[in-house]
């Protein structure tokens, strides 16, 4: 069964260090190919690919190239990242920015890892010698139905540092607008709904 409009709840699945990707996730959304400016390839979930390109589209007109950096990743290739990380990285970086296989919002398509493309050079974060995630795009993500998935001060609830590249679609702009005028993280979010 794919994602269908009135199976808007799959656009809310929590995954976590306490949430496991739901069995048969795959079988539930439509993962769609897409590409960066180096030809890597990725799997994103359709709807967030196509949030994801009007995102993009609306940013290169003011000159701002935004790139996918990672989006969906199987369980095996979770698992190597793990591995890469915990041996080249160290263990304290890994906990802290690394998901264990299974864990990961990455497995879900509905997640995207971003940089900017300023000549050639990646730019992952708010300063860098640049300014652009936290003053310029952070703030306009909601409009096109984006959160900023582990936000600074918010470490103890998601179990992540921040990552300002990391951004997650929620299924419609005026949910991503609600979580984020209110603050919230999505573990904050869900369980105000309960
Ligand atoms: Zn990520």
């Amino acid at each position: 069964m794919k994602a269908e409009k009135n199976d808007r709840d799959l656009y809310l699945v929590l995954v976590n260090k306490q949430n496991r990707i739901p069995e048969n996730w795959t079988d539930k959304v439509e993962l769609v190919p897409a590409s960066n400016c180096d030809g890597e390839e990725f799997l994103v979930e359709k709807e967030t690919l196509c949030a994801l390109d009007k995102l993009k589209a609306d940013f290169l007109k003011e000159g701002v190239k935004i790139e996918i950096d990672s989006s969906y990743r199987s369980i095996e290739k979770q698992q190597r990242i793990w591995e890469w990380d915990l041996e080249n990285r160290g263990e304290e970086y890994t906990r802290l920015y690394v998901a264990l296989a299974g864990y990961s919002e990455h497995h879900t398509g509905l997640a995207v890892d971003i940089f900017v493309d300023k000549n050639g050079t990646r730019v992952y974060r708010d300063k860098d010698g640049n300014n652009y995630f936290r003053p310029l795009i952070h703030p306009r993500i909601a409009s096109y139905g984006f959160i900023l998935r582990y936000p600074e001060g918010k470490e103890e609830i998601t179990g992540y540092a921040y990552e300002p590249w990391h951004l997650r679609y929620v299924g419609s702009p005026a949910l991503a607008a609600e979580i984020t005028e209110k603050g919230l993280t999505l573990e904050e979010y869900l369980e105000g709904k309960k």
